[in-house]
């Protein structure tokens, strides 16, 4: 039967592609399932699928038979060469005005250039961001969806109808053109990095400044879950904090500590120096992962390296932990205000019309940074969309006043006694750094004028550069 019944197709039946079938199911929409190992249509149709209304298809000319116009066919394949792959194979079967979504977890530069070149073909393409895992697949995931703008009305319904809700609002939004739907998913990413880091960060002052035990650090995880921080990555710590080996020791003391990745924060460091923005706290984030995995080393230099012979803090216990809490609080706000810094340099670079309240509405729900601080975030953009830097919104430079005292004797504290808190510390650096209204770049101006002829900018003549002999008398 090769009547056109199908909303959309999903080519990809693993376990993203799956449980998105199944969600958009779930919601009323016809779905046709595809997979390049074409058993495995079978066997879903057979097993997961069984009793719901998805259809199959064999061959790729039957999957857009079946689809109604314009034909909606999106990917969750591996990231790569089989998107470009499908593509190719997909052209000549569509019509002018069909829509190619890319689901996966592909380059922004990718999209931009799959979408150009689908352009010229008359095919809209859309690079969209999944976030949430398996899970949020299923059952609501966050999505952000770019590209060719006139694919929107067209799988909108679809989109925001199987997204994650919060306050019935779907996390999902059309976020920009070509890659943009892309490049917040990698900024996303790159600031889910750093949120992890930022509450390493945290447990190690309490386990090694404080020696509390892991239940009662889990108990103040959950504590502060209750407010301010309020957050999935929080609330899965404090899970992780109290879970009991079969031996009944926490688990997480028996795990080893170099932490492994996929790159997409480091493509998030590696967009902010190509751009020039100083997203240092992702930065930061990143290199602590590899200085994590150079474990031998490590241990090595810990045979040698000496730090301060106190190791613990001797002040009261509660109250500091009340301190880092704040100084997690308003890390993370200068972590999310220097994010937002690289999409709109991003947009201004690309030409994009990005929409920053939605783009944290996309992350309030279903993705693995949701927090009630997104929605703290949207509200800034709401109450100003040209905001400039979320750290001049009222709430959230009034947060940081509270928080900063604080903050600054927790990096201090841990400076004295030999504790690494590299995204704290840079984090307050930026603060710092961004609140002047001088920095000691006009000795670099010189350094270089010396050295390199490179010329300089007077104060009282902005625009003019001039060189001097620094070395010639008179
Ligand atoms: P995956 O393991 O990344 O990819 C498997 C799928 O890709 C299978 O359908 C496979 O087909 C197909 N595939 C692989 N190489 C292919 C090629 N050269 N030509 C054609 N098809 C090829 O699956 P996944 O974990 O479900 O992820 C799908 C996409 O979503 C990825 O881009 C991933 O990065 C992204 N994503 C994943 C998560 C997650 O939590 N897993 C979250 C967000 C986004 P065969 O069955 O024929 O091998």
């Amino acid at each position: 039967n090769l009547e056109p019944v199908a909303d959309i197709a999903l080519i990809g039946l693993a376990v993203m592609g799956q449980n998105l079938i199944l969600n958009m199911n779930d919601h009323g929409f016809v779905v046709c399932a595809y997979n390049r190992t074409t058993e495995k249509v079978d066997k879903f149709l057979k097993n997961e699928a069984k009793g719901t209304k998805v259809i199959g298809a064999h061959s790729l000319e039957e999957m857009v038979a079946k689809l109604k116009k314009p034909r909606r066919v999106m990917m969750l394949v591996k990231a790569g060469q089989a998107v470009d792959d499908f593509i190719d194979k997909l052209v000549p079967l569509l019509e002018s005005g069909d829509i190619i979504i890319d689901g996966g977890n592909s380059e922004y530069a990718d999209s931009r250039r799959r979408c150009a070149a689908l352009k010229e073909k008359e095919i809209l393409f859309v690079g969209s961001g999944v976030s949430g895992g398996e899970e949020g697949a299923r059952y609501g995931p966050s999505l952000m969806p770019g590209g060719a703008p006139e694919a929107w009305p067209h799988i909108k319904e679809i989109f925001q109808g199987i997204a994650a809700k919060v306050n019935e609002e779907p996390c999902c939004d059309w976020v920009g053109e070509d890659g943009a739907g892309h490049f917040v998913k990698m900024v996303h990413n790159g600031i889910e990095y750093g949120d992890m880091q930022l509450i390493c960060e945290a447990y190690q002052l309490m386990k090694d400044a404080l020696e509390l035990s892991h239940d009662d650090m889990s108990e103040v995880l959950a504590e502060w879950n209750k407010g301010e921080l309020d957050s999935f990555l929080i609330e899965i710590t404090s899970n992780i904090l109290k879970y009991k080996d079969t031996d009944g020791e926490p688990l997480i003391t028996k795990i080893q500590d170099a932490a492994g990745q996929k790159g997409t924060g480091k493509w998030t460091a590696i967009s902010a120096l190509e751009y020039g923005i100083p997203v240092t706290l992702i930065g930061e984030s990143v290199f602590a992962r590899c200085l994590s995995s150079l474990k031998d080393e490590r241990v090595e230099a810990s045979k040698v390296l000496q730090g301060p012979s106190n190791a613990t803090y001797q002040g009261d216990k509660k109250e500091f932990t009340e301190n880092i809490r704040k100084a997690l609080y308003a890390s993370k706000i200068v972590s999310y205000a220097q994010g937002f810094m690289l999409l709109r340099e991003a947009a201004k670079v690309f030409d994009w019309n990005l929409n920053y309240g939605g783009i944290a509405l996309m992350w309030r729900g279903g993705c693995i940074i949701r927090s009630v601080f997104l929605g703290n975030i949207k509200t800034a953009f709401d109450k100003n969309p040209k905001l400039s830097n979320l750290l001049l919104d009222e709430f959230f430079r009034d947060a940081i006043q509270d928080c900063q005292e604080s903050w600054r004797h927790v990096i201090a504290t841990a400076v004295n006694l030999g504790i690494p808190t590299p995204a704290f510390s840079t984090a307050l650096a930026f603060y710092d750094g961004f609140r002047s209204e001088r920095l000691p770049a006009n000795l670099i101006q010189a350094q270089r004028d010396y050295f390199g002829a490179h010329t300089y900018e007077l104060l009282s003549e902005p625009g003019k550069f001039i060189h001097t002999n620094w070395t010639g008398h008179g």
